[in-house]
């Protein structure tokens, strides 16, 4: 028999990973304290989590979790359509749409299943689903799930997305964007991309997954900070797991587009609900960051004190205003190298290497926390002044692999 070994197959395109020394490999993390994180016995100074606003540990997240969790038990039992739909479910909702300025949210148990439930539920064949090329990798993954026919655009060029859905007058037409680009921490240009969608009867949609609690006045998202409402970004999609400090996702929109997910959206069916206890300490995180407006005001401060810093220490910085900052360095050998260094020297700083990022444009993803302190930005910046970094011969932005 001629049959290919699917496990022997895995296994040599696992090989050929390493031979490219482009391997990925799990670290256990034995403690967190903060940005402090223990790991192998070392105390390391972690600049790599997506806790925002520094609310995973607090102290009254805890104190919802394990309230709710000795009232109702650990796990929800059920898919939400049959009996795991809880009281704290529906609170939740309520207070994501009321922040978001939407007629109603509707939760996914991940940002992943959000997104691949929303493009499954819209999308068809012979729809187009227009995308920026850096675009988080569950969108692509939600459009080919879909079977609608994917265009992907260079990274935030919106004459580019107006000749895509332009070529296809005649089909039902999705314009998917991240807000806050994950691995660049720019923001999309969501105004122009909303007026773009409007002139073509394109439906937009944005992945807030890294500015929903940072951006905008009460950290409602890049959507309301770029002025924009549920009838210009009729799709909203954020995660629970980042600047929230929990897990978890959720779609808002209007009345008819969550009853239409709840009807259609497979990965919102057929699943289990996340715990009722973790939407207890998610509605409570949801109240904080809306109130202390402090955490953003000192994760602002800590970001300009490390752009200032590393713009004096000729670093090869992005244009990201963002808590994401990455340091772009080009190779993969050169970002794992820079990692390994700062790791020696006591800090945590991921290296981004393809196929996360296209070939050639590797680098350390910085991402910066209200848990920090300007001590800590002060260390980082002493240790990359240490590493002597070349910037890369040659760094566009945008073009995916
Ligand atoms: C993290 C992330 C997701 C996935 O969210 P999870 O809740 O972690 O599954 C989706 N989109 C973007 C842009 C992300 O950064």
């Amino acid at each position: 028999m001629a049959r290919t070994d699917l496990l022997q197959r895995l296994a040599a395109h696992t090989a050929a990973r390493e031979h490219a020394r482009l391997l990925r490999r799990l670290r256990i993390i034995e403690h967190a304290d903060g940005p402090w994180l223990e790991s192998g016995n070392r105390r390391l100074l972690s600049f790599c989590s997506n806790d925002y606003l520094g609310l995973a540990q607090h102290p009254q997240l805890v104190a919802a979790l394990s309230r709710a969790a000795r009232e109702l038990g650990v796990g929800s039992t059920s898919a939400h359509l049959i009996c795991g739909h809880r009281r704290e479910h529906a609170e939740l909702e309520e207070a994501l749409a009321a922040w978001t300025g939407r007629e109603r949210a509707l939760l996914f148990s991940t940002g992943y299943m959000a997104n691949l439930g929303v493009l499954q539920a819209l999308l068809k064949e012979g729809d187009v689903c227009v995308q920026d090329k850096l675009n988080h990798a569950c969108l692509l993954d939600g459009a080919k799930l879909s079977g609608a026919e994917l265009k992907r655009y260079p990274h935030g060029d919106v004459p580019a997305a107006a000749r895509q859905l332009a070529a296809n007058p005649d089909a039902a037409a999705l314009l998917a964007t991240d807000g806050v680009f994950s691995m660049d921490g720019d923001v999309a240009p969501l105004p122009e991309l909303a007026a773009l969608c409007a002139t073509e009867g394109a439906s937009l949609m944005v992945d807030d997954a890294h500015g929903f609690g940072v951006l905008g006045a009460d950290g409602a998202g890049s959507v309301s900070a770029a002025g924009l409402g549920q009838q210009e970004v009729p799709l909203l999609m954020a995660t629970l797991g980042k600047a929230l400090g929990c897990s978890g996702a959720f779609v808002a929109g209007s009345g008819g587009l969550v009853e239409g997910l709840i009807q259609f959206a497979r990965p919102y069916i057929y699943t289990t609900a996340m715990p009722p206890a973790l939407a207890a300490a998610a509605l409570e995180s949801v109240q904080l960051a809306r109130r202390e407006d402090w955490r953003r005001e000192k994760l602002t401060a800590l970001i300009s004190q490390f752009r200032r810093g590393a713009s004096e220490l000729g670093l090869p910085l992005a244009a990201s205003k963002s808590p994401i900052q990455p340091l772009l360095l080009g190779s993969a050998e050169a970002a794992l190298a820079a990692a390994q260094s700062l790791e020696q020297q006591g800090l945590l700083v991921t290296a981004i290497r393809p196929p996360s990022v296209p070939a050639g444009q590797s680098r350390l993803r910085i991402t910066l926390s209200a848990a920090h302190e300007e001590a800590h930005v002060e260390r980082l910046l002493q240790v990359l002044e240490t590493l002597k970094l070349d910037p890369p011969s040659r760094v566009g932005p945008g073009e995916a692999v």
